[in-house]
């Protein structure tokens, strides 16, 4: 077996003009610091010297094996066709996986495998090596044990660093703006709105939050996107209650859990309501039950102080996570927001029907208001109105539009009667509007 020493070496024999092509596996044990640090480093190093005869044995003479330092192994294989990668790939990962008997003990583990191929992906070990591990994080992220670098993946890697980089300036040069999507109240009145945020950029044009919102989260930029996403909200929709005295406006904004975790949030969030004189009660801060995951203890206590400001806490795409119905009642919530994958069906699919129902039921039981979101068709909302759903927000009430338009919308509001029958006709923006693109 060899180690990262000899890889420097034997780089310029595999890596040189004329070169045959080869595959690069770069394998990953998973979960290996849990046995050192249960059962201590020298039971860690036996299973890895057996990790390694069981390696160097499958691979034979198709490929070198080494040892790239801690529970990693890169193997040089001879061969690159798909088949032949797909087959090694799942024999490496069926080999590792059976147990390992060391003194009286039976340990198992698994892997994960990421592929690159010379010369297509790489033209040195390093940029190999770089494609080989993005290739095994994606086996990772997907749970797919094993991931050949694709030129998709390496389309997408390419795409996010362009995004995170243009990302870094975005905000200095004022590229980013809210928009709000109304949100109706039983009997048609007008609750309040949504805010979300609109990226464009001179570049890459308009990039929905779906793709920057992630990668603003994993470099960290969310917490400065995140002051301008409440600051801006805020003052914006205390605008429009201060031009008309009968527009009262509920206002939802969605909060990362990076936002939270932030140092002063809370400071930051009350000088906002504060400057803009705007009523904490009319405030809500939309999560995602991810939130509850990890951090659990250090939010209660965060959250609890947040309520009793009288700020809404709000579960945003309830349904499609692990929070079960039963969990509700511990969590420290106001409002549940139906996923729109329930509502899509809610006409033809009689499970998702019960769902919501029920959904709705056990909500109404444990005092919690109910936003249903989405909706698109007219049996969709006339649906929810027959089951007493509180609050409805979609495309058939309106896009989310500019606060310009919003004056407008909540104007027309004020003027028509605020029969069901009639804002869903009314409020859909003049078909001139900008709100008919999808913003
Ligand atoms: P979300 O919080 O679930 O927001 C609802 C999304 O559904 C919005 O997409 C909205 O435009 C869209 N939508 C509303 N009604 C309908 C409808 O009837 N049909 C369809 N097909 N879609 C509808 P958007 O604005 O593209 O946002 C996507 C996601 O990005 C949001 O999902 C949220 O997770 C995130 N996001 C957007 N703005 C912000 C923000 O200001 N802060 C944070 N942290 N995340 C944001
Ligand atoms: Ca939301
Ligand atoms: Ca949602």
């Amino acid at each position: 077996m060899s180690n990262r020493l000899y890889l420097k070496y034997a780089e310029p024999k595999w890596v040189r003009e004329g070169a045959e092509p080869f595959s690069v596996i770069f394998m990953d044990l998973d979960n290996f610091k849990n046995i050192n640090d249960s059962y201590g480093h020298s039971y860690g190093d036996l299973i890895l010297k057996q990790v390694a005869k069981r390696l160097v044995s499958i691979f034979n003479d198709e490929g070198l094996v080494c040892r790239q330092g801690g529970d990693e192994f890169i193997i040089l294989y001879k061969k690159v066709k798909q088949k032949n990668l797909d087959k090694i790939a799942i024999k490496v990962l069926a080999e590792i996986s059976k147990p390992y008997n060391i003194e009286n003990y039976k340990f198992t583990i698994g892997a994960s495998i990421g592929i690159c191929r010379y010369p297509a992906d790489g033209d040195s070990f390093d940029s190999l090596f770089s494609a080989a591990d993005t290739a095994m994080y994606q086996a990772k992220y997907s749970k797919s044990n094993y991931f050949i670098f694709t030129r998709e993946l390496k389309e997408q890697i390419y795409q996010t660093s362009q995004i995170e980089q243009a990302l870094h300036i975005a905000l200095k040069n004022h590229e980013f703006h809210m928009v709000y999507q109304p949100q109706i109240a039983s009997k048609g009145a007008l609750y309040g709105v949504e805010a979300l945020v609109r990226w464009s950029n001179p570049e890459l044009g308009l990039i929905p939050p779906d793709k920057f919102i992630p990668i603003a989260e994993d470099s960290g930029l969310i917490l400065e996107l995140g002051h301008f996403i409440i600051d801006q909200s805020i003052k914006d929709i205390a605008k429009l209650s201060n031009i008309n005295d009968s527009i009262d406006l509920q206002l939802s904004i969605n909060i990362s859990v990076r936002q939270f975790l932030e140092f002063g949030f809370l400071d930051r969030l009350k000088n906002s309501l504060l400057s803009h004189k705007f009523p904490s009660r009319q405030l809500t801060l939309e999560i995602t039950e991810s939130i509850f995951i990890d951090d659990f203890d250090y939010m209660l206590p965060l959250f609890q102080e947040i309520r009793s400001l009288g700020i809404k806490i709000s579960l945003d795409d309830f349904g499609t996570g692990f929070s079960s119905l039963s969990m509700l009642k511990n969590l420290p919530i106001d409002e549940l927001k139906i996923d729109k994958s329930f509502i899509d069906n809610i006409s033809n699919n009689t499970q998702d029907r019960a769902m919501v129902i029920n959904i709705l039921n056990i909500a109404s039981n444990l005092g919690l208001k109910v936003v249903a979101e989405g909706i698109e068709l007219p049996k969709q909302a006339e649906m929810l109105s027959d089951f007493k759903c509180d609050i409805q927000q979609g495309y058939f009430y309106s896009r989310p539009v500019k606060l310009l338009e919003l004056e407008q919308y909540c104007s027309s509001y004020i003027n028509a009667s605020h029969s069901p029958a009639n804002h869903s006709k009314q409020d859909k923006l003049p078909e001139s509007s900008d709100s008919q693109k999808p913003y």
